[in-house]
């Protein structure tokens, strides 16, 4: 793929240190990795490549800014406009971040700037609000006591991200991390640490104290491994695949950290055939191929009624041939490379196992251009639900077609999942719509719509999708411990 478009900002380069209680410093073991550009697999910088001794530096620094800094004492109003302030900062330099984010994760640029910015932006002013307005209860017991409760930060909190949403990312962890006075020491994914060092410079800016935010860049066997087991870090929040999640949940045993976990997803999407099926086509082409198909959320299993199947699939098909794919700094590019090689490799895969396994191909399949990690808009159809295109999460753009005929028999395929992280319907009759949204064992159902977040609505995983919520007042949970207090009044 050739890459012509020129950013209208240029990213500069700034930050690739570990940031350490305020300071920018190299990993002390000297080594650096390098941070790939998946649409021309050149090489953007040299990184630090922070291991156990960093991180231990990291929550040394954290414990000391929660225990002894400024932010332990201040006034919960007072963190709440430092929040606006990293916010304001970040839209000031919107462009330019859009630009690292789309150099960086070769997501396209219209996506980085109208997505992935103004959600970036939004989570931190949404949390900022709650800074305030975490209080406890008083608690009507028995005998002449009284109780109350206290809702005290859970302390120093871990945070693991992935590369799909590097800086939406940070903001889903930090907003109510930091709205509830923890202290943090983040693992930004290898692929993509830039964004995320980027807040960090302009958290510091925004006047957060130095040692509430520390980065640490790396690998997960070495960097994540070590905040997760390191034995003074209260809690651990991770995005990722549930295989890491597994191993994390291992390596915080000995601590018996507090764990939260966003996981992947095979989310159902399920079209009834008196849905308005433009609107149905347009979400569902939407709901997989967005962001490459790397999205927790996607709708990769898509389930079309039998009376208008053949129909539906063939406006899937004329969407697909639209796409546009290629430069992401090309301001009209829909869909961008995959983010690394590992990834691409893992999903042509899943195309050919989807083709060995009987599968109709009708759309897609292949690499696109020789430089960088393009694929083209696959589309299965015909697919069986035992096929490991239906079962396994790609995280790339394929999407599998399977047909059903009845309500029941299609709400339970849509369950028959390990997965329980989002699905969605697409109908005009409201009985058959709320019937379905109790039903679906998953976190998140979108009715007529696809990928609606918000940072006030709730999110997260049923089943091994996850552990615990995100977003909403609810996210903020994982960020407190409840302290009961009671006093004799005798
Ligand atoms: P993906 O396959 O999408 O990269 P991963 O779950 O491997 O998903 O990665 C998500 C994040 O978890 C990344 O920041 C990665 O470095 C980190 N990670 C990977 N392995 C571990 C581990 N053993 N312990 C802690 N973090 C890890």
């Amino acid at each position: 793929m050739a890459t012509t478009s020129e950013p209208t900002v240029k990213p500069q380069i700034r930050q690739t240190e570990c940031f350490i209680g305020g300071k920018w410093v190299p990993a002390a073991s000297g080594k650096t990795f390098e941070t790939i550009n998946p649409a021309t697999e050149e090489v953007i910088a040299q990184v630090a490549e922070g291991d156990a001794t960093d991180v231990d530096l990291a929550v040394e620094a954290a414990r000391d800014a929660l225990e002894r800094g400024p932010w332990g004492k201040m006034d919960a109003r007072d963190r709440g406009a430092l929040m606006h302030k990293l916010a304001d900062l970040i839209e000031q330099e919107a462009e330019e971040l859009a630009a690292l984010e789309t150099l960086d994760n070769g997501k396209p640029i219209r996506d980085s700037r109208t997505v992935d910015l103004p959600l970036t932006i939004d989570c931190l002013r949404y949390y900022a609000g709650f800074a305030d307005k975490i209080h406890g209860q008083t608690i009507p017991v028995r005998g002449n006591y009284f109780t109350y409760t206290r809702r005290e930060p859970v302390g120093v909190a871990g945070q693991i991200i992935p590369w799909n949403f590097p800086m939406l990312m940070v903001a889903w962890k930090w907003g109510p991390a930091l709205a509830a006075g923890c202290t943090i020491v983040m693992k930004p994914a290898e692929q993509t640490p830039l964004t995320c060092l980027r807040m960090a410079r302009l958290a510091q800016k925004a006047g957060i104290p130095d040692g509430v935010i520390n980065v640490i860049p790396g690998y997960g066997p070495t960097a994540g491994a070590a905040i997760v087991k390191h034995p003074d870090v209260d809690k651990v929040a991770f995005t990722g695949e549930y295989k890491t999640a597994q191993i994390i949940m291992r390596d915080a045993s000995a601590t018996l950290k507090r764990l939260t976990f966003e996981l992947g997803g095979k989310s159902p999407n399920i079209v009834f055939a008196d849905a308005d099926l433009d609107a149905a086509a347009a979400g569902s082409h939407f709901g997989l191929y967005f962001n490459q198909g790397q999205c927790c959320c996607a709708g990769s299993r898509l389930f079309v009624e039998e009376k208008i199947y053949d129909q539906f699939v063939e406006r899937l098909a004329e969407l697909n041939r639209s796409r546009r794919v290629g430069d992401p700094f090309n301001p009209e590019t829909e869909q961008g490379p995959q983010v690394d090689q590992a990834q691409f490799d893992k999903i042509m895969h899943y195309i050919e196992r989807g083709n060995q396994e009987g599968a109709r191909l009708l759309t897609g399949g292949h690499r696109v251009g020789q430089r960088g990690y393009f694929i083209e808009p696959t589309l299965f159809v015909d697919v069986k639900d035992d096929m490991e295109i239906a079962k396994d999460e790609i995280f790339g753009p394929v999407l599998s077609v399977l047909k059903f005929k009845d309500v029941d028999e299609v709400i339970q395929r849509a369950n028959n999942t390990f997965y329980g992280l989002a699905a969605a319907v697409w109908t005009r009759d409201v009985k058959k719509a709320h019937h379905l949204a109790a039903k679906i064992r998953a976190g998140t159902i979108w009715v007529n719509c696809y990928d609606v977040f918000d940072a006030a609505a709730p999110f997260g995983g049923f089943k091994m999708s996850g552990i615990g919520r995100e977003l909403g007042e609810k996210g903020l949970d994982a960020y407190t411990e409840t302290k009961t207090v009671t006093v004799s009044l005798d």
